[in-house]
Order: structure tokens, then C-alpha cells, then sequence
């Protein structure tokens, strides 16, 4: 522990009886500070907080910490309930320009890495929309799965799914949403690559073609999941927010195609690499991060469906913005590769 976190800890101990109620503001105010989200961390671990969250809740992106009526957990407090959550290789990370070097040789990742993008069907995919986010998932729902190659070895695209706002920072800037496609070794599925690739919206194109494929089906998904009532007594014409009745009626008509999640990349093969985990509970530290430098651009509406998808009209499991993001973790002295792909 440095002596930055040293007095945040100290500073954070002072108001122990009123800071399950004030978590929500206070982590949010310093969501971009690494050692402060480490010192809440620590400060509640010790404290006697009369709502400390007992196995039977949920986790989730809700700072209001009123689990004991909705029985659910927010990221400040996942590591009571999965203590890798507190580990020392945490993600996301704010990817620093002091904590980044250009020497990709001693990077876990050094070089170039090869995609096969398989052979998938949109419709055979499975869609999950749960209020925390959506996730596509390919392994076990394609012909062949698509796979990238990393220094030699072979791993298989388990998902994808999307937080909004980003949950990386680079250079101290969030982007409006950031896509992640989980892979597993083939030889040790415990052993994971994810692939994050920054997501703006613009207004000056009409959106990511791949991305549409998806967004089609997981406003579907999503609309029915939660607006299962309203859809039964509402007329086509009259589909929820989430549910345009175009997007609806056009997943028909796309439900053969065939599909390359990698076209979600963007053109530019820079990436940063660094020793990470999971970012959301378990928090498992077993991923090798490569998120890209460049992004790709969405529409405004393509954006607005994800982070619509997100809401639920009883309680919501995102944070008072409306993000299903992690906020950065501390780097605990851990360097960022940044490498260039052939
Ligand atoms: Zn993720």
C-alpha cells in the first residue's frame, strides 16, 4: 500500500456509519482514481456496516445500497461475495500513458495474432439480455467456432458482450460503450483472452453493419424478457422504446445469415496488452487483456437499443447513469504492452 492510499483509507475511515449510504456518490466522484475505489474497498472490508452483503444477493452496477430489500450488490462491495474481487491483477484498468511501454517483447502477447472467424449463423446464436448487459454466444451454437490464435495457441471465441459506458480508460477519456469477445485456450479452458474494442457513437454514418446483426436480435430478446406483459397487449405499432416494431419484424428476415464477429474490430491492428481478470464477478485473475487502441463508431441509435436494453422498469441493476461498467481498479504496478498487429 503506498501512502496515497494510506490517507484515502484514512480519510474514507472517518464517515464508516454513513458510507453504505453515501457509497453510490462517493465512488462515483472518484471512479477515474484508482487507489480511491481500492481504499473504499478496504475501508469496507473493515468496517462493521450494518448492510454487509451476505452470500443469498446478487451483484450488479446499483450503488443505492438498499440489497437488503433488492438483493443486490454493487461493485464497491462484490469482493464480500467473491474475494477475487479485492485480488491485485484487477480489471478494468486505466491505461495510463506513464503505465504503457512501446517494448512489445516482453509483452504476455508479442506479436501478431490470427482470427478465423469460423462459421456462424445469426439465428443459431444464443441471445441473453439480463439488465446488467447483453450476451451473444457462439461456442456451441456454430458449425465451427470462431477462434483467434495467440502466439501459437488456439482460442475459441466463447462471447461477446457490451458495457456502456466503456469500462477500460484510455488516456483518462471513457468511450460511450466497449465491446468484449471472450476467448478460452483450447488446451486450458480456464485460461482466457479477452479482445476490448472501444466503442463511439456518431451521427455521421449509419452504424456498424455487424453490429446492427446482433443489436436486432438482442432488442428482440430484451423487449421480450422484460416488456413480456406490455408486448401481449400492445399492438405492433405501438412496441416499446427497446423494441422498435422495425427492428422486430426485420430479425426474420436476417435469421440466415451468416455472421463475423471480427468485423467488429477495427482497421487498425494496435493493441494494448496487460495481465487482468475477469470484470465482472467471479473477477477470476486468469485473462490476458488485449484491448484495442483504435475504436470502432456506432449510430446514436444503435447505442441508445444497447443502453435501453439495460433498463428495467422495477429496479435497475446499472448505476444511477444508466452504465453497466466497472470502474477502473488499481494497477498495482502492472505495465501496459502496447504492440502492433501484422
Ligand atoms: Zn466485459
Amino acid at each position: 500500500m503506498n501512502s496515497h492510499v494510506a490517507s484515502s483509507t484514512k480519510k474514507f475511515g472517518a464517515g464508516l456509519a454513513l458510507l453504505c449510504f453515501v457509497a453510490g456518490a462517493a465512488l462515483f466522484s472518484f471512479r477515474s482514481v484508482d487507489s480511491s475505489s481500492d481504499a473504499l474497498n478496504r475501508a469496507l472490508m473493515t468496517s462493521d456496516c450494518s448492510c454487509k452483503p451476505t452470500a443469498e444477493f446478487d451483484w450488479s452496477y446499483n450503488y443505492e445500497c438498499n440489497y437488503e430489500e433488492h438483493g443486490q450488490v454493487a461493485p464497491d462491495m462484490w469482493g464480500y461475495l467473491y474475494p477475487d474481487c479485492l485480488g491485485v491483477r484487477q480489471s478494468p484498468i486505466n491505461i495510463a500513458r506513464d503505465i504503457v511501454t512501446t517494448d512489445c517483447t516482453l509483452a504476455p502477447v508479442t506479436g501478431a495474432f490470427v482470427f478465423d472467424m469460423g462459421m456462424c449463423m445469426l439465428d443459431d446464436l444464443d441471445y441473453k439480455a439480463d439488465g446488467k448487459g447483453w450476451t451473444v454466444t457462439f461456442d456451441g451454437y456454430c458449425q465451427t467456432t470462431p477462434t483467434i490464435t495467440i502466439n501459437g495457441a488456439v482460442f475459441n471465441l466463447l462471447q461477446f458482450h457490451l458495457h456502456s459506458v466503456s469500462e477500460h480508460v484510455i488516456g483518462g477519456g471513457y468511450y460511450d460503450a466497449e465491446i468484449h469477445f471472450v476467448h478460452y485456450s483450447a488446451l486450458d479452458p480456464t485460461s482466457l483472452a479477452v479482445v476490448g474494442v472501444m466503442i463511439s457513437s456518431t451521427s455521421d454514418n449509419i452504424g456498424n453493419l455487424e453490429f446492427t446483426k446482433y443489436a436486432e436480435h438482442m432488442a428482440y430478446v430484451s423487449g421480450k424478457q422484460k416488456y413480456a406483459s406490455e408486448i401481449m397487449e400492445t399492438d405492433a405499432t405501438m412496441a416499446p422504446a427497446a423494441t422498435p416494431s422495425s427492428m422486430a419484424s426485420s430479425t426474420s428476415m436476417s435469421a440466415m445469415e451468416q455472421v463475423n464477429p471480427y468485423s467488429m474490430l477495427p482497421a487498425d491492428g494496435t493493441y494494448y496488452n496487460y495481465l487482468g481478470s475477469l470484470t465482472t464477478p467471479p473477477c477470476s485473475e486468469t485473462v490476458t487483456w488485449i484491448v484495442m487502441k483504435e475504436g470502432i463508431t456506432v449510430s446514436p441509435d444503435q447505442l441508445e437499443a444497447f443502453r435501453a436494453g439495460l433498463m428495467d422498469p422495477e429496479f435497475p441493476l446499472v448505476d444511477n447513469y444508466g452504465n453497466n461498467a466497472r470502474p477502473p481498479q488499481p494497477t498495482n504496478g502492472r505495465m501496459v504492452y502496447q504492440c502492433v498487429m501484422a
